[in-house]
């Protein structure tokens, strides 16, 4: 992965993507506390650390339940599986995420059914819903892609009409808010993935399905652990997909820093916002009205894509492109379906270097190098 390269090239230091290792740095002390009693207390998976974090992770969320769960797209599958979706079943959602958010409606045994996006905010088009239900359809899974909250209030209301469960995938949005409300409150359930280049990210893999309704809390836990309701017991299916005591110790440390690592971020994107807003040709990230925009990532956009993305590597400047080729184009998951302004993008978006320990010097070489790029080469 790109952003593991780290290191310089002819002694000048390379600028990350994203950059895990120095948030361990920033709380080494707090994290090697956390782990150091954690392995003394010989307990390891789902005890005491995991049940703390998943009560204070709820709390923060402003739900009333937090189930950790083994990663993202095990929060996702297990959270279908608690809304009883099931083979032959149709699940709306955009072909514009990671993959794992049609990956896990296949292994929910489901059909991902994939709508366009709006042209500013990249998030699940509501005009484009309605004519996407079918007697089949029993969820909707609206993603909060690079940290931009989806307009949920039409989602919802047209998932009401129809009863049908909404799921937000908010595997890249902890801590983003829509009207006054942390996402993640407003679904029947929600998605978080704690991977290590995530807002609050793990020291490996690690996730957690949130909710207000117990009764599919519930069934999450049985699911997560074999069906058992009590040990060596099972009541239901259900498979292994756990959170670790160790993860669960670090998260709750990070957890703290949350709101202080995002507006990190936030004052980052402004910085860039300010530095280029004036060339011509780049098209910056647009925040919707009423939300909070947690940039987990940074993403621009222009024609000249793959040539800015060269010359920034010469110049020892990672970037990466969320994503490269939609779903329903890939061969996975190709069925000749076409999606304008999902296509239309994914040729020219560009993800900038964006962590809340970016310096402000190293933003500034970024967005120098770029502005030669923009005005001298291009
Ligand atoms: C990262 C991510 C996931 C999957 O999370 P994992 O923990 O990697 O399984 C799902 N959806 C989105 C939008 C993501 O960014």
């Amino acid at each position: 992965m790109d952003y593991l390269c780290a290191g310089s090239q002819g002694g000048i230091m390379t600028i990350l993507c994203a950059n895990p290792l120095l948030q361990y740095q920033s709380y080494k002390e707090e994290i090697d506390e956390a782990i150091a009693r954690v392995l003394a207390g010989g307990r390891y998976v789902l005890g005491s650390e995991v049940k703390a974090f998943e009560e204070e992770f709820a709390d923060y969320i402003g739900v009333s339940c937090g189930v950790g769960v083994g990663s993202g797209t095990e929060a996702l599958h297990l959270a279908l599986a608690a809304c009883g979706v099931t083979a032959g079943d149709e699940v709306i959602t955009v072909s514009h995420t990671a993959v794992a958010t049609a990956a896990a409606i296949r292994l929910a045994g489901a059909v991902p059914v994939f709508v366009d996006i709006e042209p500013n905010y990249y998030t699940l088009d509501p005009a484009k819903l309605e004519t996407a239900v079918t007697p089949k359809t029993k969820a909707i899974i609206p993603v909060h892609i690079y940290g931009q909250p989806v307009n949920l209030d039409p989602i919802i209301e047209c998932a009401k009409k129809h009863k049908l469960f909404v799921i937000e995938d908010c595997a890249q949005a902890h801590g983003a808010v829509y009207k006054n409300k942390r996402v993640g409150s407003y679904g029947d359930m929600a998605c978080f993935s704690f991977y290590p280049t995530k807002n609050l990210g793990a020291i490996g893999d690690g996730g957690m399905v949130v909710t207000n309704q117990p009764e599919l809390a519930g069934k999450v836990k049985l699911l997560r652990e074999y069906g058992w309701a009590q040990r060596y017991v099972s009541h239901t299916d259900g498979w292994n997909s756990r959170l670790d005591e160790l993860q669960a110790s670090i998260l709750r440390v990070k957890l703290r820093y949350l709101d202080a690592d995002n507006a990190k971020r936030i004052k980052l994107a402004g910085l860039y916002h300010k530095e280029l807003s004036k060339l011509n040709g780049l098209s910056l990230p647009i925040k919707r009205e009423n939300a909070t925009h947690i940039f987990h990532l940074y993403v621009v956009r222009l024609k000249k894509r793959d040539e800015l993305r060269n010359y920034l590597k010469e110049h020892q400047i990672n970037t990466l492109v969320h994503y490269p080729v939609p779903i329903h184009r890939q061969p996975a998951y190709n069925k000749g379906q076409k999606l304008a302004v999902t296509e239309s993008i994914a040729k020219e978006i560009l993800s900038l270097p964006m962590y809340p320990e970016l310096k402000q010097s190293e933003l500034e070489t970024v967005v120098s190098a770029i502005r030669t790029y923009m005005t001298e080469k291009l």
